[in-house]
């Protein structure tokens, strides 16, 4: 499915409607075209974590794009796929697992699930024997924006035991690690591949396949990230690190297959004369995870009549719209010196962690998402 888009662009959807509550742009053909993009330069099978943007119209651009595979942490996660996409391959990859839950994912026939210690193995027994289990690994490494493995994963000598463990218990033994989500360095996944090598080695288990994670970069700032660079590398690796028989590769980007395809738009409620802004939009709706991650440098601002605001750019306060005295950016952002009450501040680059973040609190956050045929 690729819904025929409504609008060019979002200017001239603004420039027509003038939208007075936040709301997402989506352009189907630029997740279409990142889909390809990992289809054609992963070396492997690409899943697609579900968690980054649940929606439906992602989940079926996907499946038009030819993703077959996706990652899920959740009944609910499992549901929505197998409704819009019904043939498609489930991998369970929440390590912690109530026993309802994995009742549920034997329904549904999950083909993978990963494990981080002895008791959720066990609790995996009512699987059956063809399902694949892969040991998922924690090493300390730098280079995201957050550590995953504070949270999931063993390490070396934990993996080594579980690993045997699901080789015992007869599934078919994998390796997994999530180097961090907006991993812009190429040497984290290095590490764990040579890590993971070793710890098939050590187990002295083959492993039929390794799951490199998610983590690729999204476009925050700057230049774009490489992401053919890491792909290479990672088969570089891979190589090296498994001489002989290599194991088949699988990747689950979130974050990397799904930003770009959205615009979150917000609009200016007031400017305070310490010059201050206040939007429609803010921390608890599509900017969550700001506070985490910071903000990129991927913001414009139009006018209600859709022209681009140029002019000299500078640093300001930026509040959300609740009565809440934590909804306010974390970091000033550079906004043009001309901008005024009614304009609208859109930020690029929001497809992950945006519009599944986003709350109704005080009755804010974006609610409608409108198709485009481009976001530029
Ligand atoms: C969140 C998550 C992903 C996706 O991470 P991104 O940083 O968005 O690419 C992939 N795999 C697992 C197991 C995850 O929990």
């Amino acid at each position: 499915m690729r819904a025929t888009p409504n609008w060019a662009d979002p200017a001239s959807h603004i420039a027509r409607h003038l939208p007075d509550e936040a709301l997402h742009y989506f352009s189907p053909a630029t997740l279409q075209t990142t889909a390809k993009r990992f289809l054609s330069g992963f070396p492997g099978l690409v899943t697609y974590a579900v968690k980054a943007n649940p929606g439906e119209e992602v989940l079926a651009n996907l499946w038009a794009a030819g993703i077959t595979a996706f990652d899920v942490a959740s009944p609910q996660e499992m549901t929505a796929v197998r409704a819009t996409c019904p043939g498609a391959v489930l991998h369970y990859n929440n390590p912690v697992r109530s026993a309802a839950e994995v009742d549920f994912a034997r329904g549904m026939g999950v083909a993978s699930c990963s494990v981080d210690c002895p008791s959720e193995l066990a609790r995996l027994d009512p699987l059956p024997r063809t399902t694949e289990v892969a040991v998922r690994l924690a090493l300390p490494v730098v280079g995201a924006a957050y550590d995953f493995g504070e949270k999931f994963g063993a390490p070396p000598e934990a993996a080594v035991d579980l690993l045997r463990e699901v080789a015992r218990m007869g599934f078919k033994p994998a390796i997994t690690f999530h180097p961090g989500t907006q991993c812009a360095d190429p040497a984290a996944w290095g590490a764990y591949i040579r890590a993971s090598a070793e710890v098939a080695r050590m187990a002295g288990v083959p492993i039929g396949r390794l799951n490199v994670g998610g983590g690729f970069a999204a476009h925050r700032s700057g230049p774009a990230p490489d992401l053919e660079a890491i792909f290479d590398r990672i088969a570089e690796e891979v190589a090296t690190a498994f001489p002989g028989t290599p194991p088949a590769l699988v990747c689950e980007p979130g974050r990397a297959m799904v930003a770009e395809a959205f615009t979150l738009a917000t609009r200016v409620k007031a400017v305070r004369g310490t010059g201050a802004v206040f939007l429609n939009d803010g921390h608890y709706g599509g900017l969550g995870e700001i506070r985490d991650i910071g903000l990129g440098d991927r913001v414009r601002v139009l006018a209600p009549d859709g022209r681009l605001r140029a002019g000299a750019f500078t640093p300001r306060i930026v509040f959300g719209p609740t009565c809440d005295s934590l909804d306010r950016l974390r970091d000033p952002l550079a906004l043009p010196e001309e901008i005024a009450v009614g304009d609208y501040v859109l930020f690029d680059g929001m497809g992950a962690y945006s519009r599944s973040l986003a709350t109704g609190f005080n009755g804010y956050g974006p609610k409608e998402t409108i198709t485009v045929e481009r976001l530029g």
